[in-house]
């Protein structure tokens, strides 16, 4: 057994966090079914408050669905810049409480408390309630051996709650659990491996190894040891080990600017639309250049929120392009563009605010190397 109580990781996820923010700002909406989203003929759910979940209202339902199962709900675009400067306050709070972070979306985050050893859960349970005081909303925090059971913790909690999972009540808790509720294990998944008859966690714990890796693949490997409660992702590695990439090698280098930067912005585009097809959002945006005489550089921004817009990623390619490589009368020989700190589409919710000019807030700042925030 590896020494598990050696880490302790915790998840904090606001409740229906854009529903709450206009609830906490707009009296009248208290006590009323909230819908923020996209008011357009197309437009999804992004967040439904308590009461509006109550009429079966969820996120990622289309607004007109919505609008039919409680009309007299109130529905709202929503205010980006508002959630955008609560999402930084609470994140001065964890800031404070751990060395170590990961932001998945505005109103989620994870952190690494393995440094305050037993005081972990004191240091949690401080958090939950400064980010309470300091913006006069509710969370729910979850603080485990690890990231799958932190996220787990501040699922079942919610809402408003604190779960604490220790290593020794990891079994009974997953166990009796429907395999769906597996960070990861989407619809077509979890309609696959109730058609093999693991319906509960508990039933995938036991599952024949062999055939999980038949049926899945190396998932069948890590579907069980998520059943078991394991999951080794260190804070900040999981969405950064996914990247998505297009380069060229030319045969002939280009020499011109306009063409270089052309170039650029169709690769952009490209991997903006390929995230976009597999409905992830980016964090990072990187171009690679390399000159004729195969020097490479790799040039990186971060931005403070998860996107999948086509023109912030061209226009963050186009400025690393343009302020951070030197480009002379030699030209390139090859260009790429790639996103990172991918986030699934849990955090979808944020491409409705796409083109929210706060969206772009923290473009620019570049960075030669990964790390934490
Ligand atoms: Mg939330």
């Amino acid at each position: 057994m590896e020494p598990l109580d050696e880490r302790w990781i915790g998840h904090l996820d606001m409740d229906a966090f854009f529903a709450s923010v206009e609830q906490l700002d707009e009296p009248a909406y208290r006590g009323r079914p909230v819908v923020v989203g996209g008011l357009g003929p197309r437009g999804v759910v992004a967040t439904a408050s308590y009461e509006a979940r109550r009429f079966g209202i969820h996120s990622a339902m289309p607004m007109a669905v919505a609008q039919k199962r409680c009309p007299d709900a109130v529905f709202l675009a929503g205010r980006f810049e508002r959630y955008h400067e609560i999402s930084v306050r609470v994140r001065q709070i964890l800031t404070g409480a751990s060395s170590l972070l990961e932001t998945v979306s505005l109103d989620e985050a994870f952190f690494d408390l393995s440094e305050h050893g037993r005081g972990a859960v004191a240091v949690a349970e401080g958090v939950k309630r400064e980010v309470q005081a300091a913006t006069g909303l509710t969370c729910s925090v979850g603080v485990a051996p690890n990231r799958f059971l932190a996220k787990m913790g501040s699922e079942l909690s919610k809402p408003d709650g604190f779960l604490w999972i220790e290593p020794g009540s990891v079994r009974e808790l997953l166990d009796p659990l429907p395999v769906g509720k597996i960070w990861g294990v989407g619809e077509v998944t979890e309609r696959r491996l109730r058609g093999l008859g693991f319906l509960r966690i508990a039933d995938l714990r036991q599952a024949p190894l062999d055939l999980l890796t038949r049926e899945f693949g190396s998932m069948g490997l890590r579907l069980q040891e998520l059943a078991r409660g394991e999951d080794a992702t260190p804070i900040g590695a999981e969405t950064d080990s996914v990247s998505m990439s297009r380069e060229v090698t030319y045969s002939v280098d280009l020499v011109q600017f306009e063409e270089i930067e052309d170039e650029v912005r169709r690769l952009a585009r490209t991997v903006a639309q390929e995230l976009r097809g597999e409905s992830m959002l980016c964090r990072t945006v990187r171009i690679k250049v390399r000159y004729p005489d195969f020097r490479t550089i790799t040039r990186q921004a971060r931005l403070s929120v998860s996107t999948d817009s086509e023109t912030l990623i061209e226009a963050l390619a186009v400025h690393l392009l343009r302020e951070h490589t030197h480009l002379d009368e030699h030209g390139v020989r090859l260009l790429g563009v790639g996103v990172s700190g991918l986030g699934a589409a849990l955090s979808r919710q944020l491409s409705l605010f796409d083109d929210s000019p706060l969206a772009a807030s923290g473009a620019g700042q570049s960075s030669p190397r990964r790390g934490k925030e």
